[in-house]
Protein backbone atom coordinates (compact mmCIF):
# COMPACT_ATOMS: atom_id res chain seq x y z
CA UNK A 1 0.00 0.00 0.00
CA UNK A 2 0.93 3.51 -0.60
CA UNK A 3 -0.57 6.94 0.63
CA UNK A 4 -0.08 9.93 -1.63
CA UNK A 5 -1.41 13.07 -1.23
CA UNK A 6 -3.11 14.76 -3.88
CA UNK A 7 -4.77 17.90 -4.91
CA UNK A 8 -6.27 20.31 -7.39
CA UNK A 9 -5.21 23.41 -9.08
CA UNK A 10 -6.66 25.86 -6.06
CA UNK A 11 -5.92 22.70 -3.22
CA UNK A 12 -9.69 22.49 -1.99
CA UNK A 13 -9.38 19.08 -3.30
CA UNK A 14 -5.89 18.03 -0.86
CA UNK A 15 -5.63 15.32 1.01
CA UNK A 16 -4.49 11.86 1.63
CA UNK A 17 -5.90 9.08 -0.33
CA UNK A 18 -4.56 5.24 -0.17
CA UNK A 19 -3.16 3.58 -3.21
CA UNK A 20 -4.63 0.00 -3.56
CA UNK A 21 -2.90 -2.89 -5.84
CA UNK A 22 -5.51 -4.70 -7.71
CA UNK A 23 -4.73 -8.03 -9.07
CA UNK A 24 -1.16 -6.62 -10.13
CA UNK A 25 2.18 -7.51 -9.11
CA UNK A 26 2.88 -5.95 -5.70
CA UNK A 27 5.59 -4.44 -5.93
CA UNK A 28 7.34 -1.55 -9.01
CA UNK A 29 4.90 1.19 -10.25
CA UNK A 30 1.50 0.63 -10.20
CA UNK A 31 0.25 -0.03 -13.97
CA UNK A 32 -2.21 2.80 -15.09
CA UNK A 33 -4.17 2.53 -18.12
CA UNK A 34 -4.47 5.40 -20.37
CA UNK A 35 -8.18 5.63 -21.79
CA UNK A 36 -8.76 7.54 -25.09
CA UNK A 37 -12.72 6.67 -24.91
CA UNK A 38 -15.10 9.28 -26.24
CA UNK A 39 -16.39 10.02 -22.62
CA UNK A 40 -13.05 10.76 -21.28
CA UNK A 41 -12.26 13.14 -23.81
CA UNK A 42 -14.93 15.26 -23.74
CA UNK A 43 -15.56 15.27 -19.93
CA UNK A 44 -11.87 16.08 -19.38
CA UNK A 45 -11.44 18.28 -22.66
CA UNK A 46 -8.11 16.11 -22.97
CA UNK A 47 -7.41 13.54 -25.93
CA UNK A 48 -6.87 11.07 -22.96
CA UNK A 49 -7.00 10.47 -19.35
CA UNK A 50 -5.54 8.21 -16.62
CA UNK A 51 -7.00 7.28 -12.92
CA UNK A 52 -5.51 4.93 -10.44
CA UNK A 53 -7.01 2.32 -7.87
CA UNK A 54 -7.48 3.56 -4.59
CA UNK A 55 -9.43 2.33 -1.31
CA UNK A 56 -12.47 4.85 -0.58
CA UNK A 57 -12.00 8.83 -0.46
CA UNK A 58 -11.64 10.25 2.87
CA UNK A 59 -13.72 13.76 1.39
CA UNK A 60 -15.61 14.27 -1.22
CA UNK A 61 -15.65 18.46 -0.13
CA UNK A 62 -16.00 20.82 -2.61
CA UNK A 63 -16.54 18.20 -5.57
CA UNK A 64 -18.77 18.03 -8.21
CA UNK A 65 -19.95 14.48 -9.10
CA UNK A 66 -21.22 13.53 -12.51
CA UNK A 67 -22.75 10.64 -13.59
CA UNK A 68 -20.93 8.40 -16.57
CA UNK A 69 -23.84 6.75 -17.95
CA UNK A 70 -22.34 5.32 -20.96
CA UNK A 71 -19.11 3.72 -18.84
CA UNK A 72 -17.80 0.12 -19.75
CA UNK A 73 -20.74 -2.54 -20.41
CA UNK A 74 -19.42 -4.33 -17.70
CA UNK A 75 -20.17 -1.45 -14.68
CA UNK A 76 -23.47 -0.23 -13.71
CA UNK A 77 -22.68 2.80 -12.15
CA UNK A 78 -19.97 5.68 -12.75
CA UNK A 79 -19.18 9.23 -11.71
CA UNK A 80 -16.70 11.12 -12.00
CA UNK A 81 -15.44 14.03 -9.42
CA UNK A 82 -14.30 17.59 -10.31
CA UNK A 83 -13.26 20.44 -7.95
CA UNK A 84 -16.34 23.11 -8.20
CA UNK A 85 -13.80 25.98 -8.03
CA UNK A 86 -10.65 24.95 -10.38
CA UNK A 87 -12.36 22.49 -12.74
CA UNK A 88 -9.56 19.77 -11.79
CA UNK A 89 -10.77 16.06 -12.30
CA UNK A 90 -10.15 14.34 -9.24
CA UNK A 91 -11.73 10.96 -8.59
CA UNK A 92 -13.92 8.70 -10.52
CA UNK A 93 -16.22 6.04 -8.74
CA UNK A 94 -18.12 2.86 -10.56
CA UNK A 95 -19.84 -0.27 -8.91
CA UNK A 96 -19.29 -3.32 -11.41
CA UNK A 97 -21.94 -5.62 -12.07
CA UNK A 98 -22.18 -8.79 -10.53
CA UNK A 99 -18.41 -9.06 -8.92
CA UNK A 100 -18.59 -8.85 -4.79
CA UNK A 101 -15.26 -9.06 -4.73
CA UNK A 102 -14.68 -6.09 -6.51
CA UNK A 103 -17.78 -4.38 -5.96
CA UNK A 104 -17.30 -0.87 -5.83
CA UNK A 105 -14.39 1.08 -6.83
CA UNK A 106 -12.64 4.35 -6.82
CA UNK A 107 -9.93 6.02 -8.37
CA UNK A 108 -8.02 9.21 -8.46
CA UNK A 109 -6.74 11.24 -11.30
CA UNK A 110 -3.05 10.61 -11.59
CA UNK A 111 -2.58 14.28 -12.28
CA UNK A 112 -3.68 14.86 -9.03
CA UNK A 113 -0.72 12.71 -7.14
CA UNK A 114 1.88 15.55 -6.29
CA UNK A 115 4.14 13.40 -3.01
CA UNK A 116 4.07 9.82 -1.72
CA UNK A 117 4.16 10.38 1.89
CA UNK A 118 4.27 6.47 2.68
CA UNK A 119 5.34 2.68 1.44
CA UNK A 120 3.37 0.25 3.82
CA UNK A 121 4.63 -3.84 3.24
CA UNK A 122 2.98 -5.59 4.73
CA UNK A 123 3.42 -4.55 8.23
CA UNK A 124 6.07 -2.27 7.90
CA UNK A 125 6.05 1.64 7.21
CA UNK A 126 8.96 3.42 5.85
CA UNK A 127 8.30 7.03 5.79
CA UNK A 128 10.02 8.71 2.67
CA UNK A 129 8.91 9.44 -0.94
CA UNK A 130 8.56 5.32 -1.90
CA UNK A 131 11.59 3.77 -1.46
CA UNK A 132 14.25 3.22 -4.03
CA UNK A 133 15.74 6.57 -5.81
CA UNK A 134 14.82 5.77 -9.16
CA UNK A 135 11.60 4.60 -8.67
CA UNK A 136 8.28 5.83 -10.79
CA UNK A 137 5.13 5.69 -8.61
CA UNK A 138 3.17 4.88 -11.99
CA UNK A 139 3.37 3.57 -15.37
CA UNK A 140 1.56 3.35 -18.00
CA UNK A 141 0.56 -0.34 -19.10
CA UNK A 142 -1.73 0.21 -21.57
CA UNK A 143 -3.70 2.10 -24.13
CA UNK A 144 -6.98 1.84 -23.82
CA UNK A 145 -10.23 2.50 -25.90
CA UNK A 146 -8.01 3.86 -29.20
CA UNK A 147 -10.58 2.72 -31.89
CA UNK A 148 -13.24 5.47 -30.57
CA UNK A 149 -10.58 8.39 -31.74
CA UNK A 150 -10.05 7.01 -35.14
CA UNK A 151 -6.57 8.00 -35.60
CA UNK A 152 -5.26 6.62 -32.37
CA UNK A 153 -5.58 10.76 -30.62
CA UNK A 154 -1.83 10.67 -28.40
CA UNK A 155 -1.19 7.04 -28.29
CA UNK A 156 1.05 7.28 -31.51
CA UNK A 157 3.10 9.77 -29.72
CA UNK A 158 3.32 7.85 -26.01
CA UNK A 159 5.39 4.42 -26.57
CA UNK A 160 4.71 2.13 -23.29
CA UNK A 161 7.67 0.64 -22.11
CA UNK A 162 7.80 -3.41 -23.23
CA UNK A 163 4.42 -2.15 -24.94
CA UNK A 164 4.13 -2.67 -28.65
CA UNK A 165 4.50 -0.12 -30.77
CA UNK A 166 0.92 1.83 -31.24
CA UNK A 167 -0.26 2.38 -34.83
CA UNK A 168 0.88 6.05 -36.67
CA UNK A 169 -2.29 6.60 -38.02
CA UNK A 170 -2.42 9.45 -39.71
CA UNK A 171 -5.86 10.58 -41.18
CA UNK A 172 -5.86 10.16 -44.97
CA UNK A 173 -7.82 13.16 -45.99
CA UNK A 174 -5.61 15.90 -45.01
CA UNK A 175 -4.35 16.86 -48.69
CA UNK A 176 -7.65 16.47 -50.00
CA UNK A 177 -9.28 19.66 -51.51
CA UNK A 178 -12.33 20.56 -49.45
CA UNK A 179 -15.68 19.35 -50.55
CA UNK A 180 -17.66 22.27 -49.46
CA UNK A 181 -20.19 20.63 -47.31
CA UNK A 182 -20.60 21.96 -43.83
CA UNK A 183 -17.82 19.74 -42.09
CA UNK A 184 -15.33 21.55 -43.92
CA UNK A 185 -16.39 25.04 -42.78
CA UNK A 186 -17.40 24.34 -39.18
CA UNK A 187 -15.64 22.08 -36.66
CA UNK A 188 -18.01 21.44 -33.43
CA UNK A 189 -17.31 21.06 -30.33
CA UNK A 190 -19.15 19.91 -27.03
CA UNK A 191 -17.83 18.88 -23.87
CA UNK A 192 -19.55 15.36 -22.42
CA UNK A 193 -22.59 16.83 -20.92
CA UNK A 194 -23.20 19.51 -23.94
CA UNK A 195 -24.02 22.61 -21.71
CA UNK A 196 -20.64 23.85 -23.71
CA UNK A 197 -21.46 23.59 -27.04
CA UNK A 198 -19.28 25.67 -29.72
CA UNK A 199 -18.32 25.24 -33.14
CA UNK A 200 -14.69 26.77 -34.74
CA UNK A 201 -14.61 28.22 -38.38
CA UNK A 202 -11.64 28.21 -41.37
CA UNK A 203 -9.09 30.92 -40.88
CA UNK A 204 -10.22 34.11 -42.45
CA UNK A 205 -8.86 37.80 -42.61
CA UNK A 206 -9.88 38.13 -38.95
CA UNK A 207 -7.97 35.72 -37.24
CA UNK A 208 -4.68 37.92 -38.88
CA UNK A 209 -5.29 40.53 -36.75
CA UNK A 210 -4.46 39.36 -33.20
CA UNK A 211 -0.87 40.20 -32.09
CA UNK A 212 0.42 37.61 -29.67
CA UNK A 213 3.80 36.31 -28.03
CA UNK A 214 4.79 33.43 -28.78
CA UNK A 215 3.63 30.25 -27.38
CA UNK A 216 6.30 28.80 -25.20
CA UNK A 217 5.15 25.25 -27.77
CA UNK A 218 7.24 27.01 -29.77
CA UNK A 219 10.26 29.60 -28.82
CA UNK A 220 10.80 27.72 -24.52
CA UNK A 221 10.03 30.73 -22.17
CA UNK A 222 12.71 29.27 -19.91
CA UNK A 223 15.43 29.58 -22.07
CA UNK A 224 14.40 31.91 -24.58
CA UNK A 225 15.43 35.88 -24.54
CA UNK A 226 12.22 38.10 -23.79
CA UNK A 227 12.36 39.89 -26.86
CA UNK A 228 12.28 37.04 -28.94
CA UNK A 229 9.22 35.23 -27.10
CA UNK A 230 7.39 38.74 -27.56
CA UNK A 231 7.25 38.22 -31.56
CA UNK A 232 8.90 41.47 -32.55
CA UNK A 233 8.14 40.60 -36.28
CA UNK A 234 4.22 40.06 -35.45
CA UNK A 235 4.38 36.40 -36.82
CA UNK A 236 0.98 34.73 -36.82
CA UNK A 237 2.24 31.65 -35.33
CA UNK A 238 -1.48 30.05 -34.72
CA UNK A 239 -2.34 29.58 -38.67
CA UNK A 240 -0.61 27.21 -40.84
CA UNK A 241 -0.21 25.40 -44.21
CA UNK A 242 -2.28 22.91 -44.70
CA UNK A 243 0.18 20.09 -45.98
CA UNK A 244 3.45 21.08 -48.49
CA UNK A 245 1.36 21.08 -51.33
CA UNK A 246 -1.29 23.53 -50.35
CA UNK A 247 0.30 27.03 -48.54
CA UNK A 248 -3.58 28.29 -47.70
CA UNK A 249 -3.40 29.35 -43.81
CA UNK A 250 -6.06 26.72 -43.68
CA UNK A 251 -5.31 25.47 -40.11
CA UNK A 252 -4.58 25.95 -36.32
CA UNK A 253 -2.01 25.26 -34.41
CA UNK A 254 -2.20 22.49 -31.97
CA UNK A 255 0.27 21.02 -29.30
CA UNK A 256 0.32 19.53 -25.56
CA UNK A 257 1.71 21.16 -22.56
CA UNK A 258 2.73 19.31 -19.17
CA UNK A 259 2.84 22.96 -16.67
CA UNK A 260 2.09 22.68 -13.49
CA UNK A 261 -0.83 24.71 -13.69
CA UNK A 262 -2.49 22.83 -16.67
CA UNK A 263 -1.88 19.92 -14.86
CA UNK A 264 -3.69 20.55 -11.84
CA UNK A 265 -6.28 22.36 -13.89
CA UNK A 266 -7.32 18.91 -15.83
CA UNK A 267 -6.32 16.38 -13.10
CA UNK A 268 -3.81 14.45 -16.03
CA UNK A 269 -0.65 14.87 -17.02
CA UNK A 270 -1.12 16.08 -20.68
CA UNK A 271 -3.23 18.86 -21.71
CA UNK A 272 -3.69 19.44 -25.96
CA UNK A 273 -4.29 22.77 -26.48
CA UNK A 274 -5.20 24.41 -30.40
CA UNK A 275 -4.55 28.06 -30.77
CA UNK A 276 -7.24 29.96 -31.99
CA UNK A 277 -8.72 33.27 -32.57
CA UNK A 278 -11.50 34.47 -30.31
CA UNK A 279 -13.12 35.56 -34.20
CA UNK A 280 -13.27 32.01 -35.54
CA UNK A 281 -15.23 30.83 -32.27
CA UNK A 282 -18.92 30.68 -31.96
CA UNK A 283 -20.78 29.64 -28.86
CA UNK A 284 -24.20 27.61 -29.24
CA UNK A 285 -27.11 26.93 -26.64
CA UNK A 286 -26.47 24.52 -24.04
CA UNK A 287 -28.27 21.35 -25.29
CA UNK A 288 -31.87 19.99 -23.77
CA UNK A 289 -30.37 18.16 -20.48
CA UNK A 290 -32.79 15.37 -21.25
CA UNK A 291 -29.81 14.60 -24.41
CA UNK A 292 -27.07 14.72 -22.28
CA UNK A 293 -27.30 10.99 -21.11
CA UNK A 294 -27.75 9.39 -23.84
CA UNK A 295 -25.35 8.67 -27.07
CA UNK A 296 -21.64 8.05 -26.90
CA UNK A 297 -21.40 8.79 -31.09
CA UNK A 298 -21.13 12.21 -32.40
CA UNK A 299 -24.51 13.76 -33.98
CA UNK A 300 -24.15 15.00 -37.08
CA UNK A 301 -24.02 18.47 -37.08
CA UNK A 302 -26.49 20.93 -37.85
CA UNK A 303 -26.68 22.92 -41.35
CA UNK A 304 -24.66 25.82 -41.15
CA UNK A 305 -27.56 28.40 -41.75
CA UNK A 306 -29.42 26.67 -38.57
CA UNK A 307 -26.31 26.68 -36.53
CA UNK A 308 -25.21 30.04 -36.57
CA UNK A 309 -29.12 31.30 -36.27
CA UNK A 310 -28.18 30.72 -32.27
CA UNK A 311 -24.95 31.17 -32.74
CA UNK A 312 -22.90 33.88 -30.57
CA UNK A 313 -19.38 35.23 -31.55
CA UNK A 314 -17.13 34.26 -28.30
CA UNK A 315 -17.03 37.19 -26.05
CA UNK A 316 -16.71 36.20 -22.53
CA UNK A 317 -19.12 38.88 -21.08
CA UNK A 318 -22.26 38.72 -23.56
CA UNK A 319 -21.61 34.83 -23.49
CA UNK A 320 -21.90 34.40 -19.68
CA UNK A 321 -24.87 37.21 -19.84
CA UNK A 322 -26.77 34.91 -22.25
CA UNK A 323 -26.16 31.32 -22.18
CA UNK A 324 -23.80 31.41 -19.18
CA UNK A 325 -22.53 27.93 -20.33
CA UNK A 326 -18.94 28.56 -18.41
CA UNK A 327 -16.93 28.40 -14.93
CA UNK A 328 -14.45 30.64 -15.15
CA UNK A 329 -10.95 30.12 -12.67
CA UNK A 330 -8.07 32.52 -12.55
CA UNK A 331 -5.44 30.41 -12.02
CA UNK A 332 -3.20 33.67 -11.65
CA UNK A 333 -4.03 37.34 -11.96
CA UNK A 334 -5.49 37.80 -15.43
CA UNK A 335 -4.89 33.96 -16.62
CA UNK A 336 -8.77 32.57 -16.95
CA UNK A 337 -9.08 29.26 -17.20
CA UNK A 338 -12.88 28.20 -18.51
CA UNK A 339 -14.45 24.71 -17.59
CA UNK A 340 -18.07 22.99 -17.83
CA UNK A 341 -20.17 23.51 -14.57
CA UNK A 342 -22.09 20.49 -14.90
CA UNK A 343 -19.39 17.94 -16.35
CA UNK A 344 -15.88 19.34 -15.42
CA UNK A 345 -14.39 19.38 -19.05
CA UNK A 346 -11.93 21.98 -19.66
CA UNK A 347 -12.90 24.27 -22.24
CA UNK A 348 -10.40 27.08 -22.60
CA UNK A 349 -7.16 29.04 -21.43
CA UNK A 350 -7.09 32.52 -22.28
CA UNK A 351 -5.11 35.91 -20.51
CA UNK A 352 -6.06 39.51 -20.41
CA UNK A 353 -2.45 40.32 -22.59
CA UNK A 354 -3.43 37.52 -25.41
CA UNK A 355 -7.30 38.50 -25.01
CA UNK A 356 -7.62 37.73 -29.00
CA UNK A 357 -6.33 33.81 -29.54
CA UNK A 358 -7.84 31.85 -26.96
CA UNK A 359 -5.96 28.31 -26.43
CA UNK A 360 -8.80 25.38 -26.61
CA UNK A 361 -9.26 22.09 -25.34
CA UNK A 362 -8.86 19.36 -28.30
CA UNK A 363 -10.78 16.74 -26.25
CA UNK A 364 -14.02 18.93 -27.07
CA UNK A 365 -13.56 18.70 -30.94
CA UNK A 366 -15.94 16.38 -32.92
CA UNK A 367 -13.92 15.99 -36.10
CA UNK A 368 -15.39 13.06 -38.66
CA UNK A 369 -11.35 12.34 -39.73
CA UNK A 370 -10.44 11.78 -35.89
CA UNK A 371 -9.31 13.16 -31.98
CA UNK A 372 -6.39 14.78 -33.69
CA UNK A 373 -8.86 16.75 -36.15
CA UNK A 374 -5.66 17.06 -38.18
CA UNK A 375 -7.86 18.57 -41.13
CA UNK A 376 -8.38 21.70 -38.90
CA UNK A 377 -5.03 21.61 -36.83
CA UNK A 378 -1.14 21.39 -37.52
CA UNK A 379 0.09 19.30 -34.35
CA UNK A 380 3.53 21.12 -33.14
CA UNK A 381 5.91 18.16 -32.87
CA UNK A 382 9.38 20.14 -32.11
CA UNK A 383 8.69 20.10 -28.28
CA UNK A 384 6.27 19.99 -25.24
CA UNK A 385 4.87 23.03 -23.87
CA UNK A 386 6.58 23.62 -20.87
CA UNK A 387 8.32 20.35 -20.90
CA UNK A 388 11.30 21.43 -18.76
CA UNK A 389 8.39 21.79 -16.00
CA UNK A 390 6.99 18.18 -16.15
CA UNK A 391 7.99 17.59 -12.31
CA UNK A 392 7.17 20.82 -10.86
CA UNK A 393 4.54 21.05 -7.88
CA UNK A 394 5.24 17.50 -7.44
CA UNK A 395 8.39 15.12 -5.55
CA UNK A 396 9.70 11.95 -5.81
CA UNK A 397 8.19 8.90 -7.15
CA UNK A 398 5.64 11.58 -8.23
CA UNK A 399 7.96 14.10 -10.19
CA UNK A 400 10.17 11.30 -11.68
CA UNK A 401 6.96 9.82 -13.15
CA UNK A 402 5.73 13.43 -14.58
CA UNK A 403 9.20 13.68 -16.24
CA UNK A 404 8.78 10.28 -17.75
CA UNK A 405 5.45 10.63 -19.09
CA UNK A 406 6.59 14.08 -20.54
CA UNK A 407 9.73 12.92 -21.39
CA UNK A 408 8.08 9.82 -23.28
CA UNK A 409 5.94 12.26 -25.36
CA UNK A 410 8.46 14.87 -26.31
CA UNK A 411 9.91 12.09 -27.62
CA UNK A 412 7.06 10.50 -29.33
CA UNK A 413 6.71 14.05 -31.34
CA UNK A 414 9.87 14.07 -32.30
CA UNK A 415 10.33 10.53 -33.97
CA UNK A 416 7.43 10.92 -36.00
CA UNK A 417 8.27 14.33 -37.07
CA UNK A 418 11.32 12.76 -38.32
CA UNK A 419 9.87 9.54 -39.87
CA UNK A 420 7.06 12.01 -40.97
CA UNK A 421 9.72 14.36 -43.22
CA UNK A 422 7.42 17.34 -41.76
CA UNK A 423 9.43 20.44 -40.65
CA UNK A 424 7.98 21.38 -37.15
CA UNK A 425 7.50 25.04 -37.91
ZN1 LIG B 1 -9.72 22.99 -7.13
ZN1 LIG C 1 -12.27 6.47 -20.94
ZN1 LIG D 1 -20.24 19.64 -19.71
Amino acid sequence: MSKVVISCLCSAAKQTVVLSRTNESTSGPWGVDLCHCYDCRHSSGLLCVSYAPIRVPPSLNGLVAYPDESAQPSTTASQRYFCSTCGCHVFRYYSTVGDEEIGKSWEVATGTIIAQVSVVDDDKSVEGDGGEEESLLLRYARHVNTDSTKDGGLSPFIRLAGGTEPSKKRSQVINQSGGGDSKDIILEAHCRCKTVRFYITRPDASSRLPRSPFSDLIVPTATSPREIIDNPRDEKWWLRPQGRDNPDLTRYMAGTCACRSCRLAAGFEVQAWAFVPRSNIFFLPPAASSSSSSSSTHPPPPPPSDISSHALPLDFPTLQQTYSPLRTYESSPGVFREFCPRCGASVFWHDRWRPDVVDVSVGLLAADEGARAERWLDWWRGRVSFQEDAGDGRVGGAARWGRNVVGTLAEGLRGWEEEDGMVGR
